[in-house]
């Protein structure tokens, strides 16, 4: 089976450096180029398993590689953002990106979060994916929900949640897009609803997203508050 490939389009060669030396000793295949242009190129060729983008770059921005990219491929993509700015533009302009990671960044995070959107890719070991002409499958939510062992996690690693946090993303992610009430989780959620009131849902769904933030800001933002309803979780 052929190693993964990793396309790194960096126009800093020490960050980039970094990067190559630490997914070669985890056995990647890394392709490197320094310019958008060139990164886009590599796509006439074999599609890389993930490509890695940086924002700034010498010709166009990664925003503008990742949407031409996103014309006619599904790759798997992870961001590499210098400023908050930029990440507000990661999320704000639903790109299509798996990931982000912020410089300075450690070459170990990188591949493990490179390793986590491969993993959830569902997609097969990558030889598939480079041998077929057919689109990849979309990667599979950001959170995954393991109704045996009452877990959920997100990129991979488990989430540590009380028990009403639990069954309060595991009802939201039951039915991603409906909208619940406040009432409608107290009364799924607890066990003597009477008992707590609306501002209880608020103060859990605070942590639930904190603790979710902590693994991917994507991730805190899937529940999202519709005012005057209730919540809703949209993949
Ligand atoms: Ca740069």
């Amino acid at each position: 089976m052929l190693p993964p490939s990793v396309l790194i389009v960096e126009d800093e060669q020490a960050i980039a450096d970094t990067l190559i030396y630490a997914l070669k000793t985890e056995n990647f295949d890394v392709i490197h180029v320094g310019t958008a242009q060139e990164g886009l190129d590599h796509f006439q060729g074999e599609e890389p398993s993930i490509a890695v983008l940086d924002i700034g770059l010498p010709d166009f921005t990664g925003f503008d590689l990742c949407r031409k990219i996103r014309e006619f491929s599904n790759v798997p993509i992870l961001f590499l953002t210098a400023r908050d700015s930029e990440i507000d533009h990661v999320l704000g302009l639903e790109l299509g990106a798996d990931d982000y990671v912020t410089k300075p960044f450690s070459p170990r995070t990188v591949v493990a979060r490179i390793r986590a959107i491969l993993r959830r890719g569902g997609d097969g070991p990558p030889t598939t994916a480079l041998l077929s002409n057919k689109p990849r499958i979309a990667p599979a939510p950001l959170l995954h929900h393991d109704e045996d062992t009452m877990s959920i996690s997100c990129i991979g690693s488990q989430l540590d949640l009380t028990a009403h946090e639990y069954k309060l993303l595991a009802i939201l992610l039951s039915q991603p897009g409906r909208v619940f009430t406040r009432e409608q989780l107290l009364e799924q959620a607890w066990e003597d609803p009477g008992s707590a009131m609306d501002r209880t849902i608020d103060a859990h769904i605070k942590s639930l997203r904190a603790k979710l933030r902590e693994h991917s800001k994507t991730a805190a933002d899937t529940i999202q508050t519709r005012r005057g309803l209730g919540y809703t979780l949209v993949l």
